[in-house]
């Protein structure tokens, strides 16, 4: 018996109840001819069908019909009232008791945080007492409150904790949020729902990969699949690298957040603790200790730089265990200390792990190999008696610019076919090789190429000297051949993991200070986000932190920036995300030419 049989079956059953869940949707919702393209699109409909498949509620949405009814069931919404109002509002009204009419007063009785318990008393002694939200429901509380939860919440959505929750309240003329110490209390919650939520995903994004994979499971139930990794870590000014996150992406369609590691350097309790060191440093070393054994969030010693290298074996090594999965192939940039760790690490035994280049990166190397090339005979008169840079029909810097681009689209539209792959990428060098007069594009794609397109296209803008197009051919015989294009054959992009981390950024605002616990809560909310957009994110959440009440502006908030998203997405078309890509790869070219010293991606030899 395999030692992951009993999970393995564990997770066959859930993944049948759901596809049993699946299968009434489908039949329950009229078909449509359906044309998902985008990767949100898919996103968004995989987690409609999950939101469907457990709420309760008969109302089916799609992704169009969405605002067909804007009927909000008002009684359920929360408006800002003053006190005072509701008095007014209570004094128009008839006592039970003696009949008098405006005869009320009100009294506070208690408050926390956003929620008031307010006692009406009346002149002959009639009371009745009033609140504004229904308490958690939620198995470790007390006296905690729906209304404090969900700012609570809404707080570490928008990224700005308590105190920025304090400004906006404060400016809507409404008292602070509860005490500091119960905020935490609130947060605590929040952190836990969050990581059951997260591991939710990250099991569904497992799933989803080994059933795409084109390996099946073997006898244990463990599925080899193939990943995109990369880093990200974030500084605050004067400080070197205090949080660091390893991040692993599925390469399925869509893809997904697999899992993650942060790793950080610094902890809030330990600088804390050195304020006490200087005046008795023995009851110092008395709090350390005490502090190091209730779990120290610093967990991480070493350089910087080696803070990737050592979450990424972490989350390989957990993979089997975690996933059943095992990421034996991996799509990655440039950066050696992961492979390095890997392969020391062997987290897989004797299974070996193939590493991946990240086409984007990969195809950058051209660019610096032309620019090294173009260094190397500055100064120096080529074959044709002019130098090799200047002007026009010379290597110039757009010049360079074209050829890493129409290298770097060369790989990537014959990603699967190192033979294609080879050919079209010389295909790029024989076509800038060539003139009117000494064509040279028998090779070439006609529906991309211009001078084929264009009888009048003049190609003398286009074309690259003879003498200069030999003394970069040594270039291409590296760069074209097979052994340097295997390392991208079947490769891909870490283009999710870099949309991941901007998601992860986007909860840290550089300017502040943010704890260890905090960023692996943004880490966790952004995986969650990023794979299953706000709507089911945030419904589970919610539901896992004890708010039960039905809540239709929020679930009509998280459904808007659902939509803006997929309609911000489709807005921008193939055609312009190219020119944005482009326009990125030229303006970080004449960056690295303004600095001294650059950093060179896998320089020339
Ligand atoms: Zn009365
Ligand atoms: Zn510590
Ligand atoms: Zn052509």
């Amino acid at each position: 018996m395999g030692k992951y049989i009993s999970k393995r079956l564990k997770n066959q059953k859930l993944r049948l109840e759901r596809l049993k869940n699946a299968k009434s949707i489908h039949n329950t919702i009229p078909t449509s001819t359906e044309h998902v393209t985008t990767t949100i699109e898919k996103k968004l409909k995989l987690a409609r069908a999950q939101l469907n498949s457990t709420s309760t509620s008969t109302t089916q949405s799609t992704i169009e019909d969405e605002f067909s009814s804007p009927d909000i069931p008002y009684e359920s919404v929360n408006i800002i009232v003053s006190i005072g109002m509701i008095l007014n509002l209570v004094n128009k009204l008839r006592c039970p008791s003696c009949d008098c009419v405006g005869k009320m007063s009100e009294k506070i009785t208690q408050r926390r945080g956003l929620v008031y318990n307010i006692k009406f008393s009346c002149i002959c002694s009639f009371e009745m007492s009033f609140t504004n939200s229904t308490q958690l429901v939620h198995p470790t509380t007390k006296r905690m409150d729906e209304l404090n939860m969900m700012a609570c919440v809404a707080a570490n959505i928008v990224g700005i904790k308590r105190t920025g929750m304090t400004t906006i309240l404060g400016m809507l003329n409404i008292l602070p949020p509860v005490q500091i110490e119960n905020w935490n209390k609130y947060q605590k919650i929040y952190s836990d729902a969050l990581d059951v939520v997260k591991d939710e995903s990250l099991g569904r994004a497992a799933d989803e990969a080994a059933e795409q994979s084109s390996e099946p499971a073997d006898h244990e139930g463990v599925t080899n699949i193939k990943v995109s990794i990369d880093g990200t870590w974030l500084t605050r000014r004067g400080h070197s690298s205090l949080h660091g996150i390893a991040t692993v992406c599925t390469t399925s369609d869509p893809s997904k957040v697999l899992d993650f590691e942060c790793l950080s350097r610094y902890c809030t309790t330990c600088s804390g603790l050195l304020g006490i060191k200087e005046h008795s440093p023995e009851m110092y070393q008395q709090l350390l200790t005490q502090h190091i054994a209730s779990g120290c969030e610093a967990n991480h010693s070493g350089s910087s730089g080696g803070m990737e290298a050592a979450g990424m074996v972490k989350v390989f090594r957990r993979s089997e265990a975690k996933h059943l999965l095992r990421y034996t192939t991996y799509v990655a940039d440039g950066d050696a200390n992961n492979e390095r760790a890997l392969i020391d690490a062997q987290p897989y035994g004797n299974m070996p792990i193939q590493r991946l280049q990240c086409i984007n990166h990969f195809s950058k190397r051209m660019r610096t190999a032309l620019e090294t090339i173009k260094n190397k005979y500055k100064g120096e008169k080529l074959e044709d008696g002019l130098p090799i840079g200047g002007r026009k029909g010379r290597l110039t810097d757009d010049k360079i610019h074209q050829l890493t681009v129409s290298y770097g689209s060369a790989i990537r539209s014959h990603v699967n076919d190192l033979e294609s792959m080879k050919v079209a990428c010389w295909t790029t060098f024989y076509h800038y090789n060539s003139t009117r007069e000494n064509p040279n594009y028998e090779s070439c794609d006609p529906s991309k190429c211009h001078i084929c397109k264009h009888k009048s296209f003049d190609s003398s803008k286009h074309s690259i000297a003879s003498a200069v197009m030999n003394v970069i051919r040594p270039v291409y015989e590296k760069m074209c051949s097979e052994e340097t294009l295997s390392k991208v054959v079947d490769g891909g992009t870490t283009n999710p993991n870099e949309s991941y981390h901007s998601y992860i950024w986007s909860l840290c605002p550089k300017t502040q200070f943010h704890s260890a616990k905090y960023v692996r809560d943004a880490a966790s909310l952004a995986a969650i986000l990023y794979n299953d957009g706000y709507q089911l994110s945030f419904t589970k959440l919610l539901q896992q932190c004890g708010v039960q009440s039905t809540i239709p502006a929020c679930v009509r908030m998280l459904q808007l920036i659902d939509n803006q998203r997929l309609k911000d997405y489709k807005l921008k078309t193939k055609a312009t995300r190219q020119k944005a890509r482009q326009r990125r790869i030229l303006t970080e070219q004449r960056l690295n030419q303004k600095e001294k010293y650059t950093y060179t991606t896998g320089a020339f030899d």
